[in-house]
């Protein structure tokens, strides 16, 4: 279908686009699952002109034409929840039991024996290929910041940032336990985040001063006027009631910078009057949400010699039927808090749809992984599909979303302002000789 493009100027016909990913509404026969028949226009790196499939107005014959023959085309895909610093140092650092509390305790030995600036650099970066060969073209990562490791990995991603300015749009987080906010190392951490243009988060474990630390937080980016994204009850404890707390301090510092809370799994084992009254605060306070189902499904509810009940995701239907933002993201790649993933938006997607039945219909899911993240990251106008918007596709050749989730798409092509890009995922060999250490 769709081998080389030579032209700047070129037409993509038969193109098989969810309707909840343009920007705009056509008057066209959707399929029951959204999806609808296109022909885009390219030119200079852009889409010049959308209009359906065989329609009357489609002229300049002369212009190359690609029959995608009902392949799907999405926007390429926005992935705000990443940790690339932790990422792939499994075969190093493996965590054998599985659980989220061994995970923390050898993620900090792996961080303490190897994080220098080559490590970070050279992980992070395999990262940044994996997620750009899959159609990524924006990701935020958290990255763990006690000092002097802050100075480290805030350093490596500046120079990430600016290596990768052409290819992704990246964004930092820091990443501490809220206590770590409320002496002068936390006024330190906000400046080195202020200075970076990055975000202010931070894990807010309930505690006793979990309300005098978010007080402290939210002072601390209203002052320098940072956008917030918190770890919020990543449990299984009624009890963990954090992301009520975060929207609570929201709207007592009548914060206005954007605020997103990953996580909040305990959402869904608290009683029904409380997850109304969180939703309604969330909703109240501009909070978005995303979720990180493959992480989640991984290390919630896990006990050894204990088949999983619980799958672990928030309660992204109500708090989406609420009118809540819900975003979906990869979270951790292949290290102790996740041993798989591969910053492949695409089969987050897939697996999130079985995991919290996405699905019949489909609606507008697909904008967890697309325009909405974009909003909450403050990318306005990106992840849709409309005249004037960079043109920067996946195509694949599933027709439909039974086709799309079915298999991997690991024949996707990815066109990045209107070109081909080489969408060659890095070889895992890249890593050996960090990974693989002698002794190791
Ligand atoms: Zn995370």
């Amino acid at each position: 279908m769709l081998h080389a493009i030579a032209s700047p100027h070129y037409w993509l016909t038969n193109c098989h686009i969810p309707t909840c990913l343009l920007d705009r509404e056509f008057n066209v026969n959707a399929s029951w699952e959204g999806i609808a028949a296109f022909d885009l226009e390219i030119l200079d790196g852009k889409i010049h002109t959308v209009i359906p499939t065989n329609s009357a107005h489609r002229t300049s014959s002369h212009i190359e034409q690609i029959d995608l023959r009902q392949g799907m085309v999405l926007p390429c895909f926005i992935d705000m929840h990443t940790h690339l610093d932790k990422g792939h140092i499994w075969n190093r650092t493996p965590n054998l039991d599985g659980t989220f509390v061994n995970a923390l305790q050898v993620v900090e030995v792996d961080r303490d024996r190897y994080w220098n600036s080559e490590d970070l650099y050279r992980r992070m970066e395999f990262g940044l290929k994996c997620s750009y060969a899959h159609g990524t073209k924006a990701i935020r990562t958290h990255l763990d910041c006690p000092f002097p490791q802050a100075d480290i990995s805030l350093d490596v991603f500046k120079a990430l940032h600016q290596t990768w300015a052409d290819r992704l749009t990246l964004q930092a987080v820091s990443l501490v336990t809220l206590d770590r906010f409320m002496g002068t190392e936390g006024k330190a951490l906000a400046d080195r985040i202020a200075d970076l243009g990055a975000v202010l988060g931070g894990v807010a474990f309930l505690n006793p001063d979990i309300d005098i630390q978010l007080d402290r937080v939210f002072s601390l980016a209203k002052e320098r006027q940072l956008d917030l994204d918190f770890h919020t009850d990543e449990n299984d404890n009624p009890q963990s009631d954090t992301l009520l707390r975060v929207a609570r301090a929201a709207l007592r510092h009548e914060f206005t910078g954007r605020i997103t809370c990953g996580h909040c799994c305990s959402l869904t084992v608290q009683d029904a009057i409380a997850v109304q009254e969180t939703i309604a605060l969330v909703k109240e306070a501009g909070i978005g949400i995303v979720s990180l189902p493959t992480c989640n499904l991984y290390l919630q509810d896990r006990k050894a010699g204990i088949t999983p009940r619980w799958r672990g995701v928030t309660l992204m239907q109500e708090l989406k039927a609420m009118g809540v933002e819900v975003a979906i993201a990869q979270d951790n790649c292949r290290d102790p808090f996740y041993s798989f993933g591969d910053g492949d938006l695409l089969q987050v997607f897939a697996m999130s749809v079985q995991i919290a039945h996405l699905d019949s219909p489909y609606g507008n899911w697909l904008q967890t992984i697309t325009s909405t993240p974009a909003r909450l990251m403050g990318l306005e106008n990106t992840g849709k599909i409309g005249v004037g918007q960079p043109a920067d596709l996946v195509i694949c050749k599933a027709r439909n979303f039974s086709e799309l989730l079915s298999r991997p798409q690991s024949d996707r092509r990815i066109i990045r302002s209107g070109q081909l890009v080489d969408s060659t995922l890095p070889d895992y060999s890249e890593l050996d000789d960090l990974i693989f250490r002698e002794g190791v």
